[in-house]
């Protein structure tokens, strides 16, 4: 996707918001892909869900948050690519402004898929461990209608898996 939509979106001159270097597939900075939830007090508070793949960051916003009970299974509606930088973003997106309102560092750290990532991502498939501040553990994001699923489907859903870290 690259990040053509998500500065197309933003006025950089009005928002603090990073406008992010270009995206590069393949780069090797560290073995580790890092791993954001940006809590986004916006017209309606959401949780950014974001994880590192091929360059960017590939984002969910999440209406109610992740949860630790595996029966909960999250509406995660799939938004633009957002850059590496916006990782360490925190501040106030001015009102009138794509996504006026304050962000805030919820929760960072990496993520591990377990599976081919590219493979998982574009099948909307994608299992993975976090190692995170808050979140531990193995979680699921899978696109609404699974493999089938129509190409601009951008519902997906997020939910933990059964582990030591699950909060059934
Ligand atoms: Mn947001």
């Amino acid at each position: 996707m690259g990040l053509r939509e998500y500065r197309r979106k933003r006025n950089f001159k009005a928002t603090p918001e990073p406008a992010g270097k270009t995206a590069r597939a393949g780069r090797s900075r560290s073995t580790d892909l890092a791993f954001v939830i940006q809590k986004h007090a916006a017209s309606r508070l959401h949780y950014d869900f974001r994880l590192e793949l091929e360059g960017t960051l590939k984002s969910w916003a999440v209406p109610k948050g992740p949860s630790l009970d595996p029966a909960d299974k999250r509406l995660a509606m799939q938004v633009e690519d957002h850059p590496l930088e916006y990782g360490g973003f925190e501040g106030t997106i001015p009102v009138g402004e794509y996504g006026g309102g304050t962000v805030m560092l919820w929760d960072k750290g990496a993520w591990e898929p377990l599976g081919d990532p590219k493979k998982g991502y574009r099948e909307g498939h994608l299992k993975f461990n976090l190692y995170g501040e808050k979140l531990h553990g193995a979680w699921m994001l899978v696109r609404r209608g699974g493999r089938n699923s129509e190409p601009d489907e951008r519902r997906w859903f997020l939910f933990k898996e059964r582990d030591e870290f699950a909060r059934p």
